[in-house]
């Protein structure tokens, strides 16, 4: 390059075209700096969170897949296609970015060290075209899934679409602007690249009747456009939901992991022992959450994927969790110079005590629930996490329902009057039922052999104990899985062991209703027996139990190794000491409990049984695996009333029958008894069984 600045022939002035190309980026930079410079300043006054950045490798390879790789948009063809091939074009278009303003200082300007090599010209024409075509598709996509046709069912709905439109017109702006600058260059011999660059080319062809200075005037006009639009973009994007451009890949980065799912998270300050007058549990008001909640909250891209998975959403219920993330959004921004001004006078905890640090909003700032968030909409989340695992920029719905909740519930003893029996159970009784630790051996009555009680230390020769739960051991159709269960292994010839009345309930129920306190104390109980009962593995049957012990008690010190029973059965089955050798002539559709499958990934094993029955013949429901429908009963509904919308129990079940299965498999109690309760409610109990896997297993034993 002969110099920075070199005259040219065409196109006008180069000192015109550089001004005005500079003062538009500085003003355009200027606004969008300090727009960003604002959303960092309110997400950093926050409360503090912690862990966010553990495990640096597993965070790296989650940016390369998620954001650079776009694997969770893969899920979906079309659509998933399409943001990638947008995204990947951006960041090739990117050179475009640099040659177009090298090209405002110098018409021979090429990047250092890369120059105009012919893939680069190939790469950004094949991108750029790429691009029209995915805007092609969303165009369709957008159509196809218009809120004001289609309404709720809609995943669009509620989302700022008119902003979404204008998003696709700026981006076709950008790519027609910039193509209409690489063609006019062709016809002034401007042009650095062959006809690798294939679209340039034979786009130029038609410009090229205009004459050399037309098209210099061209290049200089498009040029101009091209920058103006990017800038105005940028400034755009600052102000709107396509702000997740800047700020997903910080979200995935700092995202629990390997994902949101599993054990619910919780603060150092959640432990009850460090209590002080100023606690504040859960979050009641916008100043309460952590700085990751509020960063969630800017990342959201409206997408909806989250609502169009949402059984509660899918059923009627008011909760989307894509609206709950845009009003907290929205209460954020309203309360912007309070959380600001608190910020800047120390008015926040700066202490690493978690999310519940003594700020409350003030008198005038409005609350969380209801002021931002009605009831019904909190109370409707089964926390199936159905939208965590939906959720393309990592948003954890989960945790920030929960900790609303908890306010709702250790604040401000707001909840579902109907959950309150359920807790009081749990605190005086130790089950939800309120039965009683003495009714927790009756399910053992009648089996033709013995089964150990734990009273003091596990025997050397116990292989494991048998965490029966609850729901197991109280319930009247759970007790035949159980009681399947425990034959099973009996004929397999592994040493077992109950706790019988030293078990109580995990504090799975009372944890997703908000009550972290009881949860506490039925953990620490818990903890306390399995460790003085010196036990080391357990192999659990409700898939509620199996999350809180293997994934919640290691946090308050309970470290088990846990195997849920569909596991143990798979293993069981491999080895041989189990032959499912008798026919099973039926047609099996399997539903997956959330929290053994989503949260838990267990989802091979379960299939792998019953594959490995002869005469069974397995049909999936649409739904099934990561994208199952939950059945009703998780986030403690099993607990509360139902009253608004279908019941989630019956559209979950309205998906198996119409499978056309002869049973419904799965291997949960608390699923058994949701989806029996429907298919009773549909009348089709002669036609349609329901069971658990190990009853299913136990008939073709041999
Ligand atoms: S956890 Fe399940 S029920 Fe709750 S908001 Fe997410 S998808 Fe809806
Ligand atoms: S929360 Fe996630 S899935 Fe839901 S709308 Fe926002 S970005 Fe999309």
């Amino acid at each position: 390059m002969n110099g920075m600045i070199i005259a040219t022939q065409f196109g006008g002035p180069i000192a015109l075209r550089m001004a005005i190309g500079l003062a538009v980026t500085v003003v355009a930079l200027a606004i969008a700096g300090r727009r960003l410079l604002f959303i960092g300043r309110l997400v950093a006054s926050g409360q503090p969170d912690h862990g966010r950045l553990q495990n640096i490798p597993g965070r790296i390879q989650a940016e390369l897949s998620e954001v650079i790789g776009q694997r969770k948009l893969f899920k979906r063809h079309a659509p998933g296609i399409a943001h990638a091939m947008t995204f990947w074009g951006f960041i090739v278009l990117l050179f475009t970015i640099i040659e177009a303003y090298g090209d405002l200082f110098s018409r021979r300007f090429a990047i250092p060290f890369i120059g105009h090599t012919a893939v680069l010209g190939f790469l950004e024409d094949f991108f750029s075209v790429s691009i029209l075509l995915a805007l092609a598709t969303f165009t369709i996509i957008r159509i196809k899934q218009s809120p004001a046709r289609r309404e709720r069912s809609s995943r669009f709905y509620g989302s700022h679409t008119k902003a979404a439109w204008f998003t696709l017109f700026m981006i076709a702006m950008v790519i027609i602007s910039l193509l209409g600058y690489r063609a006019a260059q062709t016809n002034v011999g401007e042009f650095p690249y062959g006809w690798w660059a294939f679209a340039s080319h034979g786009i130029g062809r038609a410009f090229s009747g205009l004459g050399k200075t037309v098209n210099g005037d061209l290049v200089t006009g498009f040029l101009l456009l091209n920058i103006t639009v990017i800038m105005y973009f940028l400034v755009f994007v600052t102000y709107s939901k396509h702000l997740h451009i800047f700020m997903a890949p910080l979200n995935v980065v700092t995202s629990r992991r390997p994902r949101a799912l599993g054990a619910l998270y919780s603060t150092p300050s959640m432990d009850m022992e460090e209590v002080s007058e100023d606690t504040v549990f859960g979050a009641g008001h916008i100043e309460d959450f952590r700085w990751k909640q509020l960063l969630d909250l800017v990342t959201c891209t409206e997408c909806g994927r989250c609502q169009a998975v949402c059984p509660a959403w899918n059923t009627g219920k008011p909760l989307s969790p894509k609206l709950l993330i845009m009003s907290l959004r929205d209460n954020m921004f309203e309360s912007a110079p309070r959380l600001l001004a608190k910020h800047t006078t120390g008015g926040s905890d700066s202490s690493d005590s978690g999310s519940s640090s003594g700020t409350e909003g003030g008198e005038d700032a409005p609350t969380l629930v209801p002021d931002t968030i009605e009831p019904d909409v909190l109370w409707s989340c089964l926390t199936c996490g159905a939208c965590v695992e939906e959720c393309p920029v990592d948003i954890e719905h989960i945790d920030t329902i929960v900790d609303m909740r908890r306010y709702e519930v250790l604040m401000e003893s707001r909840f579902p009057q109907e959950a309150g029996l359920m807790l009081r159970n749990i605190e005086n009784q130790g089950d939800p039922w309120g039965m009683g630790g003495s009714k927790r051996t009756d399910w053992t009555y009648g089996l033709d052999f013995e089964i150990p009680v734990v009273s003091g230390e596990i025997p050397d020769d116990i292989e494991y104990l048998y965490w029966v739960g609850c729901a197991g051991a109280l319930d009247e159709r759970a007790r035949k899985s159980t009681q399947a269960i425990a034959r099973m292994l009996n004929q397999a010839g592994v040493k077992f062991a109950i706790l019988g009345p030293r078990e109580s309930c995990t504090g799975d129920p009372a944890r997703r209703m908000g009550n972290e306190y009881l949860f506490q104390e039925q953990a620490k109980a818990n903890i306390d027996t399995l460790q003085k009962a010196k036990v080391k593995k357990i192999v659990a049957s409700c898939p509620h139990c199996f999350n809180s012990i293997s994934r919640e008690y290691p946090s308050l010190g309970g470290n088990f190794e846990v195997i849920h029973h569909s596991q143990l059965l798979a293993q069981l089955v491999n080895e041989g000491k189990l032959t499912p050798g008798k026919s099973f002539s039926a047609s099996i559709t399997y539903h997956d409990p959330c929290y053994l499958g989503r949260h838990n990934r267990v989802f091979d094993e379960p299939r792998d049984v019953l594959s490995a029955m002869p005469g069974v013949k397995q049909i999936e429901m649409q739904r099934h695996k990561e994208r199952s429908f939950c059945c009703g009963a998780g986030g403690a509904r099993m607990w509360m009333e139902e009253s608004i919308g279908k019941r989630v129990n019956m559209e979950r079940t309205d998906e198996a029958l119409s499978t056309g299965a002869d049973v419904v498999a799965t291997a949960c109690p608390y699923c058994l008894i949701m989806i029996d309760d429907a298919v009773k409610a549909n009348q089709k109990e002669e036609e349609v069984k329901v069971m658990d896997l190990s009853q299913i297993v136990e008939v073709s034993l041999d």
